[in-house]
């Protein structure tokens, strides 16, 4: 239901110059020598997705993500910005209206862009948006932070280690409930909210 299509990296870790990657049907792997940058893409991929966990990413902080410079008689400054976009084609119609992307549209481009003071800008197909949008697009497809596409080195053992209520969110993700759950919270947050505006005194 879903294909990525391309990625591009700019500023983001050891990515200096802008670098389009094509992911071509069939992609099954990425393959380099040591240090090369192949866990970089994959920490791009989880970045752009709304990674909110600096760890997760393998740094202290969400700063950590901008190219941090090369030493080196040809070395390069570091970059003040770092911007990665994932474009993806054949998404469900269901997760586009729920994250307010107009239907035209039959790719939507997710950007995610970060400054050294740390503060992340979104973008749907170049406009600017909320991380809850980028997250309501990927919804119940098993794609997106925290879920069980992407599976760093370790993460396996951490799953089969966790307690069973955090198993159970892997789960739930898999089933394709996880945004009924999550509707059903908002809703009972503004049943919430609306009883509470009632019963306050004017
Ligand atoms: P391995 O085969 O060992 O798993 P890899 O191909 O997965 O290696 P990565 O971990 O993706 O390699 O890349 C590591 C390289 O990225 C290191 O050379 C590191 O210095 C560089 N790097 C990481 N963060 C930054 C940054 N913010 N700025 C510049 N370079 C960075
Ligand atoms: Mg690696």
């Amino acid at each position: 239901m879903f294909k990525f299509d391309k990625i591009r990296l700019s500023g983001f870790k050891s990515f200096f110059d802008n670098v389009d990657l094509q992911i071509e049907p069939g992609l099954t792997g990425v393959v380099g020598p040591n240090g090369c940058g192949k866990s970089n893409i994959s920490d791009a991929i989880r970045w752009v997705l709304g990674e909110q966990s600096a760890k997760a990413l393998r740094g202290g902080e969400m700063a950590d993500v901008i190219f941090s410079g090369t030493g080196g008689a040809r070395g390069r400054k570091p970059t003040g910005m770092a911007e990665v976009s994932i474009t993806i084609g054949d998404v469900d119609d269901e997760n586009l209206v729920a994250a307010g992307v107009d239907l035209n549209f039959n790719e939507v481009t997710v950007t995610r862009r970060v400054f050294r003071d740390g503060g992340s800008e979104y973008f749907l197909n170049g406009t600017g948006c909320r991380l809850r949008d980028v997250q309501q697009l990927f919804m119940g497809t098993g794609i997106g932070r925290n879920s069980y596409s992407i599976m760093a080195q370790g993460q396996i053992t951490q799953i089969i280690q966790s307690r069973p209520q955090e198993r159970r969110m892997v789960f739930e993700e898999a089933a394709g409930i996880t945004k009924f759950k999550q509707q059903k919270k908002e809703a009972l947050r503004k049943l919430d909210y609306t009883c509470l505006l009632y019963t306050s005194p004017s």
